[in-house]
This record gives C-alpha cells, sequence and structure tokens, in this order.
C-alpha cells in the first residue's frame, strides 16, 4: 500500500515536514469518549491517527474525553483500550481530559481576568434567545458586562459548590455579531454536580467540549488534531482559545466520518439497541462494533484494509458494506482453515462400504499456504451427513451432485454414485443410498473415472453436533439513519438464524479467535459462548456475496 497516493492530511503533513513546522514533529491523539463502545467509524479514526504517526516516525496519545461526568464509565475505557491493541496499535500515552481539570480551570481564570469571560446567570433558554440567528446578530444581557472581580468571584464560587446545577454558566466573551454562532460567546463551563468516573466529587463544574478539546491537544503539543466534518465551524473558537492563553498552536483538520449501509453509527443509537434488548450487547456479532466485529470474525488486518481502501475523504459519503466484506473474505480465504460441516443435513448410506468400519482420511488446513499449514484427521464410514440441497429427486441438466445414476467425490474421500432413496410418510427424502468406487480415494485415485461436482459430508460416527449462527444484516434500509421516524422501525427481524448443524471432530478444538472455512458454506469463528459441551460458531461472511437487495 505504499504505492497509494497521499491522501489530502497526508499531504498537509508532509507540507509542515518540507517547511520545518513543529521541527519536524508529528504528534496526534485519538480522542474518544469513553461513553460507548468503538465502532468501524472509530477504526476509521484510529486507523488514520495512529497511521499518520507510524508513516512520519511521530507518535499518537490515546485521550479519553471524559468531561461528561453523566455518561461515562471505565467499562468503556477498558474496552476502548482493548479494542485499539487489537486494531494493532499502541499508543505513545494513555491520557484523561479530566486530568487536566486544574490546568483548564486556571485557563478559565486567564481568560476572565483579561476580561474575555464571564459568568452568566441566563437560562439555557434565554442565552439561545440573546444568541440571535444566522441573520441577525445576538443582544448583550446585564450579565456581559459584570467586573472582571465579579466575575473571578462568582467563578470561584461555582467551584466551590454554591449553585445548583443550571444557575450558572461561565461564558467566552467573543463577539455576539459573529456569523459564526460558535463564537457568539460559547459556554466555557457548566455546573454538574455529578460523580466523575475517575475525579469522583472532586468538580461539580465541567468544561465543555469546545474548551476542553483544543487545550487538552495545546497541552499535550499534538501537532495534527484530526477531527470530523461536523467540527468545520468549531475551528474558529478553536484558535481563538489558543491565540488568547498563548499555548501550543495546534491546529484543527477535518475529514468526512465514516457511514456504513445497513447500520447506525452513533453510540446513542447504538446504546439503545443493547438497551432495548434489540440485541445480545454491544459485542452482539450483528453490530458495527468493534468488539461486535471481533465476535463475528473479522480481523485487525480486514479492518485495516477496509479503512485503507475507502480513503480519507473531505465529503461526507455512504460506505457499501459489501466493501467491509470483501476485506474480510479476501483475508480469511489467505488464512482460515478449511473444515467440512453440514449445515442441513440428510443422511448418506454407502451400501457396499462395510458397516462398522471407519477409516481416518486426512484434509489440509490450509490450501492456499504451501504445505498446508498442517492438516487434520478425518473420520470416514458407511453413514455420512450431506447437505440437503445436494441431493435432487429429479436434479436438472448440469447438476453435479447427487441424484439417481449420478457421481460426485466426497471432499477428501471418494467418488459415490447414487442408486435410491428412502422417503417418509411425507414424501420427505429422509436418506440417500450410494455406492462408492474403493479405487478413488483422494490423493490415490487409479479409477480413471472423472467428476465433475465434488460436496463436503460429515461422518456419522464422530460427527459433533454444533450451534451455528447465521447473520444477516441488522437493518433493512441501507441508510436507517436518514429516514424520519424511529430508526428501529428498520430494523431486520431476521437477522438472525441459529441452528444446528454437524461438524467434523476437529472443530471440537477450534481455536478461539481463528477463522475457519466451512467448505462451500462460507467462514466460521467460534463464538465466546462456545463451551467443551455446545460448540457455537458464527458465521462471519457467507463465500461469495450473496445479498439480494
Ligand atoms: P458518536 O456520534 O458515535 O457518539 P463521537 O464522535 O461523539 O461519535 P467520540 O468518542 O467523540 O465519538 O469519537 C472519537 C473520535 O472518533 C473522534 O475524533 C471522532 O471524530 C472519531 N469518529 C467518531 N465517529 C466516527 C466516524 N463515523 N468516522 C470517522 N471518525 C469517527
Ligand atoms: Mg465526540
Ligand atoms: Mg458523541
Amino acid at each position: 500500500t505504499e504505492e497509494r497516493a497521499l491522501n489530502f492530511i497526508e499531504e498537509i503533513v508532509e507540507k509542515d515536514l518540507e517547511t520545518g513546522k513543529h521541527n519536524g514533529r508529528v504528534h496526534t491523539r485519538f480522542p474518544p469518549e469513553p461513553n460507548g463502545y468503538l465502532h468501524i467509524g472509530h477504526a476509521k479514526s484510529i486507523c488514520l491517527n495512529f497511521g499518520l504517526a507510524q508513516r512520519y516516525n511521530g507518535k499518537t496519545n490515546l485521550r479519553f474525553d471524559d468531561t461528561n461526568p453523566v455518561t461515562e464509565d471505565t467499562e468503556y475505557v477498558e474496552s476502548i483500550k482493548e479494542d485499539v491493541r487489537w486494531l494493532g496499535f499502541e499508543w505513545a500515552n494513555e491520557l484523561y481530559a479530566s486530568d487536566y481539570f486544574d490546568l483548564l480551570y486556571a485557563f478559565a481564570l486567564n481568560l476572565i481576568k483579561q476580561g474575555l469571560a464571564y459568568v452568566d446567570d441566563s437560562s439555557p433558554e434565554e442565552i439561545a434567545a440573546q444568541k440571535g440567528t444566522p441573520t441577525e446578530p445576538g443582544t448583550p444581557n446585564q450579565y456581559r458586562s459584570r467586573s472582571i472581580e465579579e466575575n473571578v468571584q462568582l467563578f470561584e464560587d461555582m467551584k466551590a459548590g454554591k449553585y445548583p446545577d443550571g444557575a450558572k454558566v461561565l461564558r467566552a466573551k467573543v463577539d455576539l455579531a459573529s456569523p459564526n454562532m460558535h463564537l457568539r460567546d460559547p459556554l466555557m463551563y457548566r455546573i454538574r454536580h455529578a460523580h466523575h468516573h475517575r475525579t469522583g466529587d472532586k468538580w461539580c463544574i465541567y468544561p465543555m467540549y469546545d474548551f476542553a478539546h483544543g487545550q487538552s491537544d495545546a497541552i499535550e503539543e499534538i501537532t495534527h488534531s484530526i477531527c470530523t466534518l461536523e467540527f468545520i465551524p468549531h475551528r474558529a473558537l478553536y484558535d481563538w482559545f489558543i491565540e488568547k492563553l498563548e499555548v501550543f498552536p495546534s491546529h484543527q483538520y477535518e475529514f468526512a466520518r465514516l457511514n456504513l449501509t445497513y447500520t447506525v453509527m452513533s453510540k446513542r443509537k447504538l446504546l439503545q439497541l443493547v438497551n432495548e434488548g434489540h440485541v445480545e450487547g454491544w459485542d452482539d456479532p450483528r453490530m458495527p462494533t468493534i468488539s461486535g466485529l471481533r465476535r463475528r470474525g473479522y480481523t485487525p488486518a480486514s479492518i485495516r484494509e477496509f479503512c485503507e481502501r475507502i480513503g480519507v475523504a473531505k465529503r461526507e459519503n455512504l460506505i457499501d458494506v459489501g466493501l467491509l466484506e470483501f476485506c474480510i473474505r479476501e483475508d480469511l480465504n489467505k488464512t482460515a482453515w478449511r473444515r467440512m460441516a453440514v449445515l442441513d443435513p440428510i443422511k448418506l448410506v454407502i451400501t457396499n462400504y462395510p458397516e462398522g468400519q471407519t477409516e481416518t482420511l486426512h484434509g489440509e488446513n490450509n490450501p492456499e499456504v504451501e504445505g498446508g499449514e498442517g492438516g487434520r484427521d478425518i473420520p470416514f464410514s458407511n453413514e455420512i451427513y450431506i447437505e440437503r440441497e445436494d441431493f435432487m429427486e429429479v436434479p436438472p441438466k448440469k447438476f453435479f451432485r447427487l441424484g439417481v445414476g449420478l457421481m460426485v467425490r466426497l471432499k477428501h474421500a471418494y467418488i459415490v454414485k447414487c442408486e435410491s432413496f428412502v422417503k417418509d410418510a411425507d414424501g420427505n427424502v429422509t436418506e440417500v443410498h450410494c455406492t462408492y468406487i474403493p479405487e478413488s480415494k483422494s490423493g490415490n485415485d487409479t479409477s480413471g473415472i472423472n467428476v465433475k461436482g465434488t460436496i463436503h459430508w460429515v461422518s456419522v460416527p464422530g460427527a459433533k453436533t454444533a450451534e451455528v449462527r447465521l447473520y444477516d444484516r441488522l437493518f433493512k434500509s441501507e441508510n436507517p439513519a436518514a429516514e424520519e421516524g424511529d430508526f428501529k422501525d428498520d430494523l431486520n427481524p431476521n437477522s438472525l438464524q441459529i441452528i444446528n448443524a454437524y461438524v467434523e471432530p476437529d472443530l471440537a478444538a477450534a481455536i478461539p479467535g481463528k477463522g475457519y472455512q466451512f467448505i462451500r458454506k462460507g467462514y466460521f469463528t467460534l463464538d465466546k459462548l462456545s463451551t467443551d459441551e455446545k460448540l457455537v460458531f458464527n458465521r462471519t461472511v457467507t463465500l461469495k456475496d450473496g445479498w439480494v437487495k
């Protein structure tokens, strides 16, 4: 991937390196708010921020943007660290915006003392009304002209807990007539008597995003502060605080957030799906979260490749989830171990194979790798399971599987010829009867018979049962977030199908986190709920794009 053209952020960085800005230093940060689990959109931001540092010999901080005590939790902090590491990145420093509360408070006092911030007693509604509209300037209220001494005292009293929630706010005194609404005396601090997951009850005033974020960047001497497009109008304020406080001149750059078809990406909506039980949890394999994708069987390499392929856009767009699926297929085709599993079984009896006899066949783990990465033993006997769809009573032309008179190869085993079948009283086929060609054993075939089809199978003696979870899109519509009304009305009621399958015995030793290709059926991985008593597999993705709109 060294060959690809530079993205626009890399171009900016290279220009900065050329001109010697920041003495050739590149320092980025990934700043999640610990109020939910990371999703594939965050992966985009992670790959961008950490990728820049890797490429230009720089550093990336992991900074928790934990300035909102009400929605944040240490459970989220831990999951975020796990997910970033799993994606393959290591941060230079683990930092918390809450560690800067003392410094931020000092910065706020500094602005007050410069006459650039004031305590306002207005209600949120009054403040909104006084802000004006994009075409009409705002109007100053009586609090805007408070003296510096009074503002210092009131702000100290706010900190000391003298006022209830919402009684007062600290505002920056910027410009009530600015065409940029974000500059019309934005809030810097609000009162919140709430317990914080790190600072406990030390604070009852908390800085707003716009004040905390840029100052945190400056404290850490971040050179390139990358965020998503909706922050473009915030940039003027970001710069204003830095200028007035004369702190390190971090600069904000914006790129388009990742949107993916058939899912939602807002943490607020994902939390609703979890809390209302539409999914099993944040790591439900249907969720677009990193933990969900991991449980589903996605690999870090496939997610990084996806982020690389979508590039860094300057305009909002909607990426086809098919591209993500393409990336995992490509990766698993190279790395997954091949196994046999029958998802919709029907019994096949080999009438000329001695009853009670078994033999052990061999199959390589991975035909994509020279040497096959080892292999496994596969039991064979006179009774096996095959897929119901691999037999037809009245096969059409060019059906290269089973029907009376047709021959097929059993993968890693023999050629069989279908002789007859058995039906029950309801007319359902219950057994397929075949003869096998003893000289046709795979790897040692002297039969001279050529058959077109090969099917997978599992020997009845030795077969393990497994619960297999087949997933479909979580939502029925491409962009459930776009429509009016409740996005949950678009949930796909058939997004999870649980079936019982027979799998070859080696899968009892399946390795957690490893990808397996169930031959002809897709890529699967062991689920976290799997036990020795009950195997559970998730289908990561089908072998081919079978999605019909
Ligand atoms: P949400 O709207 O889901 O709550 P957020 O932007 O508030 O998302 P943060 O925890 O603040 O979530 O995000 C951390 C970083 O990840 C931010 O820099 C943010 O810009 C980036 N990010 C979040 N969502 C996406 C996305 N869909 N695509 C790219 N980057 C994203
Ligand atoms: Mg955010
Ligand atoms: Mg958010």
